[in-house]
């Protein structure tokens, strides 16, 4: 029996997910994914018990050898495997789900902020399960206040920090000596370099220095439209589907203590003035409106087959019944030939 008599199945881990023009395969595991056309996107979403004989059975003959193709290039990027018919029924698809241990999983810290408002929001994020922390500065930090924060969260929990400040001529064996003090910062990321730069070090094998030559003025020059922030990983995929990538369970506190969904954004539901300011915030529906405009709601995303891997923060708005970007994206699902 030759392979196209026999079953095939696309693994469960290679999410088919499609856009305007064309689809994407995303391989979960790899954290890869291949553009594939819609017409290739139809077949698998259709046959899903087949063989390949009977795909082509289907189609006229002149199309058998691009469905040839298609299946070649199936095989060799291992997203099919081949089976018997009583085997078909052992493979089940996965049913996708998304949750966090914590009422916020990630925030992002305007720096620099008073002592006090910062204390109050470092321990209720953590007390609410917060692991991920953004510390963000407009201008140069004193690297023994980097280091007197870094010192007060030694014995927290939170297991990734980066801190993003203007470049300010630091020296930097003084900086590796911090990363290696503090293994939890995973990055030091410096704008207003000389140059763009990423330090490699075999003392901080896990961390990073990286330097950009760019300038960061406001917060909405932190925006994320573009490609190298595409991510494609199963956790990832899981909460793009049910709720949005960007604001789902995160909270940002600017350095005067307003409690607010992105730093980018004007909305403010409130300021840090005890321990529970934050908790109380988080628990509105109000707060957590944004988290659940997922790409699927999103006027232009909804179309686009990056929408599970692109955590874009470009602002929303609620216009004539629908969520829309504030502004255009870098990508036209309509238009793909542009990327
Ligand atoms: S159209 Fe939407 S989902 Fe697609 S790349 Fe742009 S922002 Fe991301």
């Amino acid at each position: 029996m030759n392979s196209e008599s026999k079953y095939f199945k696309l693994f469960a881990e290679c999410k088919l997910v499609k856009g305007n023009k064309r689809s994407a395969i995303y391989d979960l595991p790899r954290n890869s994914y291949k553009l594939i056309p819609n017409g290739l996107y139809d077949i698998l979403s259709t046959y899903k018990t087949n063989t390949i004989d009977d795909v082509k059975r289907d189609f006229e003959k002149t199309q058998h050898s691009i469905i040839d193709e298609y299946f070649k290039m199936l095989i060799e990027n291992e997203f099919i495997f081949f089976c018997d018919e009583d085997e078909l029924e052992l493979f089940v698809d996965l049913e996708p789900a998304w949750d966090y241990p914590g009422q916020v999983s990630n925030a992002i810290l305007e720096l620099p902020m008073q002592n006090d408002t910062l204390t109050l929001s470092l321990l209720s994020l953590e007390k609410l399960g917060c692991r991920f922390i953004q510390f963000r500065a407009f201008n140069t930090l004193n690297l023994n206040y980097i280091e007197a924060i870094l010192t007060f969260l030694n014995n927290k929990d939170f297991d990734y920090i980066e801190i993003i400040s203007k470049w300010g001529n630091y020296d930097i064996d003084k900086l590796i000596s911090i990363l290696k003090n503090h293994q939890r910062l995973r990055l030091l990321y410096f704008y207003g370099a000389e140059k763009n730069k990423v330090l490699k070090d075999n003392k901080i094998e896990r961390q990073k220095i990286v330097f950009s030559s760019e300038m960061k003025e406001k917060h909405s020059d932190f925006h994320v439209n573009n490609k190298y922030y595409f991510k494609v990983n199963i956790t990832l995929f899981c909460e793009s589907l049910f709720f949005n990538n960007y604001y789902n369970r995160k909270v940002c506190i600017t350095k005067e203590g307003e409690i607010k969904n992105c730093l980018s954004l004007n909305k403010t539901f409130g300021y840090v003035k005890n321990l529970d300011s934050i908790d109380r915030i988080v628990q509105t529906n109000d707060f957590q409106l944004l988290w659940n405009i997922n790409n699927d709601k999103i006027k232009i995303c909804q179309d686009c087959e990056f929408r599970y891997m692109c955590v874009d923060n470009i602002p929303l708005k609620y216009e004539n019944g629908e969520w829309i970007k504030t502004s255009p994206c870098f990508y036209n699902p309509y238009n793909p030939d542009d990327l």
